[in-house]
């Protein structure tokens, strides 16, 4: 990482003075603004007008008390995060994640990320994120409802179809946002459907919403491969995770023609030679709720392990799909050694800064995040659309949809790193090509 200019680094030095300990947002404030100096070089008004420290501080931050009834009839207390913040391309929007490491700063980094992959979406949502320390593992679903009742009770108020849209992320799929839209609906008697994203199809979901973080990311890596002249057909994958984001990029990934040899979860990581059985994967993590230890279990020759790295399996492509940090230097280092030629990814931030420097040095094609996974938050902007609408649309349009978004937001990156003179560098050309236009319309709408 480069020096930074001296306006930027007092802005990451006051960012980092007023949200003490919370590394990953600063961690993902200095990625941006590492990017930025060329654009306040060629933008001098973006300076004047305190753009960037401006975008650094969450218009609003919600902290809440979540009081629940566990199965044993004790109560319970989580606490509840919705940090609100940037409302100048649309609604704020962004996921809740429900995980026991969630704190303020967990929810700050996200949200700060989420502004400028919700930008470069080219659709008309701010930024925004949420979540809970709740932990839903090994919760019923009776307690899993309670909480989720609880948690909008409190939230409602802030949320809106013109206001603050959430969606699911780690913890939060369709079960939880079923719990959570019906008790919106219960307390303001309105049938609102825009109000939260990732629903079911038979309540105002969209189609492909689902698949839709999974599939838009291997679009991505797709556009990648024909920006050099290869494709995906034939290459050998290593995704980690197995969640929705990862389960959906597999399935994306072997219908292109790749072989994708591991997934992973906290118990460890499965090397599966002969290829990831989809449907088994599906059934165990989706359908059971169980660990990967499962998938072993009845999948003899494939192997768990569960003390090591999954980026020491060699492959051409990794993906990481699992959660921030999981990847880092010495990982990284592994990759290079074993030929990997691209990482792109389906996490939000999964590479430390180290491995990002690492992967550069060893020539390794790299994608963030924020625009490799944007194709999540972009289907929940088509299911905003339809809501409004009030309409729903098929499979195959909404994923050409999703496609067409996907392929726009890589020529972005693209000429937007030719523009600012880093030819190739995704990480210049999403940071900078999310951050012009979000600059554009707050000087436009004034102090
Ligand atoms: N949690 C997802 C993300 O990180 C999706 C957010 C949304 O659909 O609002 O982008």
């Amino acid at each position: 990482m480069a020096m930074l200019d001296e306006k930027l680094q007092d802005t990451y030095d006051d960012l980092v003075r007023r949200n003490p300990g919370e590394d990953e947002f600063h961690q993902a404030a200095l990625e941006v603004l590492d990017s930025l100096g060329p654009v306040v070089a060629k933008h001098p008004h973006y300076v004047d007008a305190a753009i960037i420290p401006r975008l650094c501080e969450p218009e609003r931050q919600i902290i809440f008390r979540v009081p629940w009834t566990d199965d044993r009839g004790e109560v319970q207390i989580n606490r509840g995060f919705r940090v609100e913040f940037s409302s100048a391309l649309g609604p704020y929007k962004g996921g809740l994640r429900f995980h026991p490491s969630v704190y303020l700063g967990t929810v700050k980094f996200l949200g700060f990320e989420q502004i400028f992959k919700n930008s470069l979406t080219g659709l008309p949502i701010g930024g925004g994120k949420g979540g809970s320390d709740f932990d839903p593992k090994g919760r019923s679903d009776g307690e899993v409802m309670r909480f989720c009742q609880s948690f909008m009770t409190e939230l409602y108020r802030h949320l809106g179809e013109h206001t603050d849209v959430p969606a699911g992320d780690i913890g939060v799929g369709g079960r939880e946002l079923g719990y959570l839209f019906g008790q919106y609906k219960r307390i303001t008697n309105r049938y609102e459907s825009g109000v939260l994203t990732g629903k079911g199809l038979a309540w105002g979901g969209s189609q492909v919403r689902t698949e839709a973080t999974g599939y838009g990311l291997v679009y991505f890596v797709d556009e990648m491969l024909r920006s050099t002249d290869g494709g995906l057909d034939g290459t050998r994958v290593a995704v980690s995770g197995s969640g929705n984001v990862a389960i959906f990029a597999i399935e994306k990934l072997q219908a292109l023609g790749a072989q994708v040899v591991t997934c992973s979860d906290s118990s460890g990581y499965v090397l599966d030679e002969d290829g990831i059985d989809l449907d088994l994967l599906k059934e165990v993590k989706l359908a059971r709720r169980q660990r990967i230890s499962a998938y072993v279990q009845e999948r003899p020759r494939a192997t768990l392990v569960e003390k090591g790295s999954v980026w020491e399996v060699p492959c051409d492509i990794a993906l990481p799909c699992a959660t921030q940090n999981e990847l880092n230097g010495h990982d990284a280092r592994a990759l290079v050694a074993n030929g990997c030629r691209v990482v792109a990814e389906g996490a939000n931030m999964p590479c430390t800064p180290e491995a990002i420097d690492v992967l550069g040095q060893g020539g390794v094609a790299y994608a963030p995040g924020k625009a490799a996974n944007a194709g999540g938050v972009a289907t929940s902007a088509l299911e905003m659309q339809q809501n409004a609408s009030r309409d729903s649309w098929d499979f195959a349009y909404t994923q050409d949809r999703l496609e067409g978004i996907m392929r726009r937001i890589h020529r972005r990156c693209l000429e937007t790193a030719d523009e600012y003179g880093q030819p190739g560098d995704y990480v210049a050309g999403a940071n900078i090509a999310g951050f012009t236009q979000v600059a554009d319309a707050m000087l436009a709408m004034g102090v």
